[in-house]
């Protein structure tokens, strides 16, 4: 059960399964006198012989929905879960199980929980092991064991004795009654575990009062705060970041923008077309979705300028996409000047050039797609190259269509 819709779902697939195979069986009807299932977990009391039994489980197996039960069973003692149960008189009765494999996985008493919390783990714990054991003796041997792991962990003696006198003191049938929920719904103030918990615990104690006196908020509050920590970050919310982590900007209430918008701090904000969620094609009206948020600023991305007569060119850069731009400008107004001296023109300043009297005035700049710099798999270089291959390709920009010399495979080639 890894992620956390399985018990749900697995519920859900073994309750309808039951209904339609299980319940109807003429060998369920005869034979079985107590079924209960726990998620995937199925304990069943049998009356019949235990060919029957087999059979019951053969006939069960055969299914075309990958289910396989694996079964074990006996007239005189079988675990289940955490419990090892067997018959006693008329009845059943329970002791607790440990899987032989288990290791001691009890809270060390050296973290730095709560103290509350620290000190509550042995009352749960020998509570238990006190409501799972029918006998006294068991319960006395499984606390015994317990007593020492509570040891292993550091935990003081007075803190596992008071734990074990509580449970020992209580009735194991009233244990077992579930307990009524607390009429009261009590008032939780929530917040991060911090080194100052007592402090502001008392803080809060002290002058609850006031709220309680108060017509107003006297009705939504409870008589006594509870204080409730939140869960605090642990290794692997620190050392492990989703694949999928967006660099999207969040506007007021959580909405997230995404398109291609001008930084509103430099001299290529005039350049820049303000588009959400889609990027029109501006000749072939085709619509591309823009995932991620980009302005001037932005890193790694892929970007398309579009020329006055609607022709666009799809680049990428690492550096700043304003950076990238002042490039293309420079080189747009040096076009003429290169042109004379025999220089080398880049397609885009030849165009801006012949048909634009070199003037980048109506240069517009879009951008497309920003690269997430977790990316994982493959150099950013690579990745960027990648993007912009296909950019170039989805929005036919190679000449004469568009303003990119050739489509080029190097970020798809060699490694
Ligand atoms: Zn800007
Ligand atoms: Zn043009």
């Amino acid at each position: 059960m890894g992620a956390k819709c399985e018990p749900a779902y697995a519920n859900t697939f073994l309750g309808w399964w039951e209904e339609k195979f299980v319940y109807p069986s003429l060998s369920f009807a005869t034979h079985v006198h107590a079924w209960f299932r726990f998620i995937d977990d199925i304990f069943i009391l049998w009356k019949g012989s235990e060919e029957d039994c087999v059979d019951f489980f053969n006939n069960l197996n055969c299914n075309p929905y990958n289910i396989y039960l694996t079964y074990s069973f006996s007239a005189s003692e079988i675990t289940f879960l955490d419990l090892k149960i067997f018959p006693q008189g008329n009845g059943l009765a329970t002791s607790l199980y440990r899987k032989p494999t288990a290791t001691n996985s009890l809270l060390a008493f050296t973290s730095f929980h709560p103290w509350h919390t620290k000190v509550g783990v042995p009352t749960g714990q020998f509570l238990r092991v006190r409501r799972n054991c029918t006998r006294y003796d068991d319960f006395s041997i499984q606390a015994r064991d317990l007593t020492d792991r509570f040891h292993q962990r550091g935990y003081p003696k007075r803190v596992i004795s008071k734990a074990y006198q509580r449970a020992r003191s209580q009735d194991q049938r009233s244990l077992l009654s579930s307990r009524r929920q607390c009429q009261e719904i009590q008032t939780r103030f929530i917040t991060d575990f911090n080194s100052s918990w007592k402090q502001v615990s008392d803080i809060l104690s002290k002058h609850w009062q006031i709220l309680r006196v108060d017509m107003q908020t006297a009705e939504i509050t409870s008589e006594r705060p509870l204080m409730t920590a939140r869960r605090a970050p642990n290794l692997r919310d620190l050392l492990t970041r989703s694949h999928f982590n967006r660099p999207t900007t969040r506007l007021n209430r959580g909405v997230i923008l995404k398109g291609s918008f001008p930084c509103g701090d430099c001299n290529i904000c005039p350049h820049m077309v303000v588009t959400r969620d889609f990027f029109v094609h501006p000749t072939r009206s085709s619509r591309h979705p823009l995932k991620t948020y980009i302005n001037c600023k932005s890193r790694d991305v892929i970007y398309a300028l579009i020329c006055p007569c609607k022709m666009l060119y799809v680049g990428q850069t690492s550096q700043e996409l304003r950076k990238r731009v002042q490039k293309h400008i420079s080189t747009i107004h040096l076009a003429a000047s290169d042109s004379r001296k025999g220089k080398a023109r880049t397609p885009v300043s030849e165009h801006f050039l012949v048909h634009h009297g070199g003037s980048s005035a109506n240069l517009q700049v879009v951008g497309l797609q920003k690269i997430a710099h977790n990316e994982r798999g493959g150099d950013k270089r690579r990745i960027l190259l990648q993007i912009e291959s296909s950019r170039i390709f989805q929005l036919q920009t190679v000449a004469p269509l568009g303003l990119n010399e050739e489509l080029l495979f190097t970020g798809f080639l060699g490694c």
